[in-house]
């Protein structure tokens, strides 16, 4: 398939945000391709070239980018930069520049493929000369008309400007195949990587297996708001400290070892000590768990962890700030897949395992069965006191439910406080929710900018009812008129007049927000896991919470509370 009806297609789904439209027209995509191409077009939507894992980077910045140009346009570098800077999108400006200049515009019948596109951007990837790589860039744009260089220029550059996101990607090729949703959606979860998971359906193979080095998509805890509900959804559950450090899912064959983080990123390089420890085992393995520090008896900030990320420093940190790791779940051993067994079993196997074992930094994760609210109340004041920040109750016969919040896993937290946020649009939900608001954009006010900036997208604390009246409530508008910094587009504006006070488990840096982002090197301040206590009925636009409280709260998070896992996970 050529790359211009890819570029159609986008230019398209920018102009209908609707996730329904969005899945129609990829799927429409999907059914003319082969496995391979598939497999290609399945990284490109999402703004890749290969899973995150494998960290393939094309290290192109929008300098080298203006470099290419200027050959392609014969114009010098630095007028292109006083008009990039204008247009703000990389994007648009290739767009509009390539047709001013007449570059190839009446060429709609270019002959570049996707998988040419895809298999030029790996060239790009593996070129290690700056120079080796504009040129490859340079003879690209040559061969494109102004709709694929507007294209070629986010894919490089402005990634976030392009992808779809993972779910709706998945969909598509479960439509384009005629396949069950969940059925692909498992797949996925299983291998995180989704042009694996297009070709594998491509090519017919529906089968459910891990494939080791590829992280499982992590399963994740829900929240409910005490112990009493947590003993009603779970009955006799198993009850653990929950850890506050960052997860880690080690996979082992023979003698390799490979280490990712929960954002599936990974992160071996940084955790020499436990590689090493796993280096005397011979068993071929999963095993997860949480990586914590501890100093005189006290947990280190998680910010102090994060600090070993940095390549150069990991050898001096670890010398510093030695870790070790508390393991809660085994999903694989010699040979067998355990992620389906009950909860019950994979404990059981998983103490086993480590009783045996002469390991030095990993450890069991500390756990008791509990039957009732009182046995409950006991174990978090006690996971409290160890300092901890909090408990996870796990489901006895639970699987592991990879990438899925749900409730085989319960977590309870220390309270936190709220905010009050405003609402300036939303994303439609699925199912029932379809054509109602599912999720919403909330922000917070900068008073020195007289700007509102995004701080969240809440899509939990209503129930799907109380989501539907919603759209009743909520009036639509062409654009937003407040003063508004968001990089988030959602599928509908509405009147900015509804205030919800929002409970969150902690606040991160994040890429995506914009709050307070020119105080963070560019990432926004952002609530994890946002939920909606009420909708302020008595509060107006202007009594929300502002952005330099937003920086109180987030330099006042304790020392306990994790602080920064998005961003590290
Ligand atoms: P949260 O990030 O608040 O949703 O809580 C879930 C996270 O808690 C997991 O992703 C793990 O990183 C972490 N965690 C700490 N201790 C445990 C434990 N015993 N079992 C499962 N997850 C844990």
């Amino acid at each position: 398939m050529r790359f211009l009806e890819l570029c159609e297609t986008f230019e398209r789904i920018s102009k209908n945000r609707s996730r329904i439209y969005i899945t129609n027209e990829l799927a429409a995509l999907y059914t003319r391709l082969n496995p391979e191409e598939a497999r290609a077009l399945s990284y490109l939507l999402i703004g890749e070239i290969s899973p995150p894992f494998r960290a393939i980077e094309l290290g192109v910045s929008s300098n080298l980018i203006l470099q290419a140009l200027s050959t392609v346009l014969a114009r010098s570098k630095d007028s292109l930069e006083q008009s990039l800077k204008r247009w703000g999108d990389i994007g648009d400006f290739i767009h509009v520049h390539m047709r001013e200049r007449k570059i190839n515009p009446l060429m709609n019948n270019s002959e570049l493929s996707i998988l040419d596109v895809y298999n030029y951007l790996h060239k790009i990837a593996r070129e290690n000369t700056q120079r080796g790589k504009v040129d490859i860039i340079i003879n690209l744009l040559l061969r494109m008309n102004e709709l694929e260089g507007k294209y070629l220029g986010r894919m490089i550059v402005n990634k976030t400007r392009i992808s779809v996101g993972v779910a709706t990607v998945l969909d598509s090729i479960a439509q384009a195949r005629g396949v069950d949703r969940e059925i692909v959606r498992t797949i996925y979860y299983l291998v995180s990587d989704i042009g694996l998971t297009a070709e594998r359906v491509f090519l017919g193979d529906l089968s459910y297996k891990i494939q080791i080095f590829n992280p499982i998509s992590p399963a994740l805890a829900e929240r409910v708001g005490n112990s009493e509900q947590i003993i009603e959804k779970i009955g006799k559950g198993f009850a653990e400290y929950k850890y506050d450090g960052f997860r880690a899912q080690v996979h082992k064959r023979g003698r390799e070892i490979r280490i990712f983080s929960r954002r599936l990123e990974d992160i071996t390089g940084f955790l020499p000590e436990i590689v090493e420890d796993f280096q005397r085992i011979s068993n071929d393995v999963i095993v997860e768990g949480e990586i914590v520090s501890i100093v005189d008896g006290k947990p280190v900030p998680f910010q102090e962890l994060i600090k070993r990320k940095r390549k150069y420093d990991v050898l001096k940190y670890s010398n510093m700030i030695p870790v070790r790791m508390y393991a809660f779940d085994i999903l694989y051993l010699d040979g067998v897949e355990l992620y389906s067994e009950p909860f019950q079993n994979r404990r059981e196997v998983l103490s086993e395992f480590l009783r045996e074992k002469d390991l030095e930094r990993i450890y069991l994760s500390e756990g008791m069965v509990v039957e009732n609210k009182s046995q409950l109340d006991i174990f978090f004041n006690k996971a409290l006191d160890a300092g901890m920040e909090g408990v996870i109750v796990k489901r006895l016969d639970s699987p592991y439910t990879p990438g899925q919040r749900n409730h085989n896993w319960i977590k309870l937290k220390r309270i936190s406080d709220t905010i009050d946020g405003l609402v300036v649009g939303y994303f439609y939900g699925q199912g029932r929710l379809r054509d109602y608001p599912g999720s919403l954009l909330v922000c917070v006010y900068d008073e020195e900018l007289d700007e509102y900036q995004t701080v969240a997208k809440v899509s939990s604390g209503l129930s799907e009812e109380e989501f539907m009246k919603l759209k009743d409530r909520f009036v639509e508008i062409s654009s937003p008129y407040i003063n508004l910094n968001t990089r988030i587009q959602p599928d509908v504006w509405i009147e900015p007049n509804t205030v919800v006070e929002l409970n969150y488990d902690n606040i991160t840096l994040s890429p995506t927000h914009t709050c307070a982002s020119s105080e963070f090197g560019g990432r926004g301040l952002a609530l994890r896991f946002p939920r909606i206590v009420q909708i302020r009925e008595d509060k107006s636009m202007r009594e929300v919470t502002t952005v330099s409280e937003m920086i109180s709260l987030y330099r006042s998070q304790g020392e306990n509370q994790s602080t920064g896992t998005e961003g590290m996970e």
